[in-house]
């Protein structure tokens, strides 16, 4: 599929500026129709969803329940009350650790969570193992991301209580074999976690299919509002979960004493929600289903072959990762020998070339790599070739402007 031109026009900031952004794994561009959505909300229906019994808090309810019966059809969930809204991944996994962790891991569990998580599905996890007594067991990768089935059975033991594990490594772009990871976890009866922030905004994920028992995923990262995401959870889990917060909202009934606690989703939505959120992923959900994940998927696959094609030909540049474009969902991070990545990204800026530099919150998975920082470049689907092509280019003449003459 070449871009249709129009796809690009719908997007405000890349209409408006030069700038070639391959920043996506960050934060993703909005599209005019999710900032439209979010500016009808706010003129036209705004009021506190859930509360009130007049017709516009009614309408806000109604368009915040809406969204969120959009988001259980894009992850194919078999019920919309599994489908919580939090602020973000990071929220949702926190949720998990601190409400099912917390409850269900006792001194002499295993919770595995793999060596390519994000400090995101990590700290959370060191903080329960820390509380209860429980092992960490980390999940070793290859040097290239894949995750072997000799790994994975032998890092996941008997004892394992949770699987918490990214679908997409945000540094390498790697894609978790799930279902491999989902019967091992199933043989010993663990829950898997799923942290799909790399990956809802790239490709069909599908809860039921996959088999896991909690999803996270952010909706800044596929063209959504920020401070908006959401946490799947198997129903019969999340039921038997004490809230995480507390508060208004999240009630049936309270005394001086205690209360009784709403039914699910709300248990777990303490306090005014983010409607005006909730109805931009819904509109950026649509957006998705409009462009297909195929035609995403096909045009990121041509504009990532193209960079991993051009970036090998460059020397002194070492591309972290697997060599098959099939195995970077977009993702390109590389190295420069004797260039600080950071140097790397403001040369790159200067050219109007907008990347990641850094350890991308994931520093031991680079201590495992041998690296300290690196530069990511990622790929979506609005990105043109002339891009990709600036970014190359760019790329090529970092060493010469730092002073090496080759
Ligand atoms: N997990 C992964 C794999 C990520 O890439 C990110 C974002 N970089 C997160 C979790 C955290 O997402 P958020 O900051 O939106 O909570």
């Amino acid at each position: 599929m070449s871009l249709n031109r129009s796809i690009r026009e719908e997007f405000p900031l890349l209409v408006s500026n030069d700038v070639a952004y391959l920043d996506n794994a960050a934060t993703a561009q909005r599209p005019a129709c999710v900032l439209d959505e979010i500016r009808r909300f706010y003129e036209n229906a705004n009021a506190n969803p859930l509360r009130g019994l007049y017709a516009l808090s009614v309408e806000a309810t109604s368009e915040y329940e809406s969204a969120r019966v959009a988001v259980q059809q894009l992850l194919n969930a078999a019920h919309p009350e599994e489908i919580v809204f939090t602020r973000n991944t990071t929220e949702a996994i926190n949720l998990v650790a601190y409400s099912y962790g917390l409850n269900k891991v006792k001194q002499g569990d295993n919770i595995t969570i793999s060596i390519m998580e994000h400090h995101s599905n990590m700290l959370p996890w060191q903080m329960v193992a820390g509380k209860t007594g429980a092992t960490l067991t980390y999940l070793e990768c290859e040097k290239d991301g894949a995750l072997t089935e000799d790994a994975i059975r032998n890092n996941i033991p008997d004892n394992t209580k949770i699987v918490a594990i990214t679908h997409v490594s945000n540094v390498l772009g790697r894609t978790t074999p799930v279902e491999t990871v989902v019967a091992r976890a199933k043989e010993v009866g663990a829950v898997v976690l799923l942290d799909a922030a790399q990956s809802v905004a790239h490709m069909r994920v599908d809860v039921q299919k996959l088999g896991v028992d909690f999803l996270a995923f952010s909706g800044h990262k596929m063209m959504g509002p920020m401070g908006i995401g959401a946490l799947y959870g198997k129903r019969e889990l999340l039921e038997e979960m004490p809230p995480f917060l507390t508060g208004g909202e999240m009630i049936e009934y309270v005394t001086r004493t205690g209360a009784t606690y709403a039914e699910l989703p709300h248990k777990f939505e303490a306090g005014t929600v983010n409607a005006a959120g909730a109805v931009g992923l819904h509109a950026a959900i649509d957006f998705v289903n409009r462009i297909g994940y195929e035609n995403m998927e096909e045009r990121e696959l041509l504009l990532t072959r193209l960079a991993l094609d051009g970036i090998k030909d460059i020397p002194h540049v070492h591309v972290l990762g697997s060599e098959d474009p099939h195995e970077h969902c977009g993702i390109i991070n590389f190295t420069i020998d004797g260039v600080h990545p950071h140097d790397v990204s403001q040369i790159l800026d200067s050219d109007n070339v907008a990347v990641r530099a850094g350890h991308h919150c994931a520093q031991p998975l680079l201590a495992y790599l041998g690296v300290r920082s690196t530069t990511r470049a990622s790929i979506m689907f609005y990105n043109t070739e002339e891009e990709i092509q600036r970014f190359l280019k760019s790329v090529s003449t970092v060493r010469e402007r730092m002073g090496y003459s080759e």
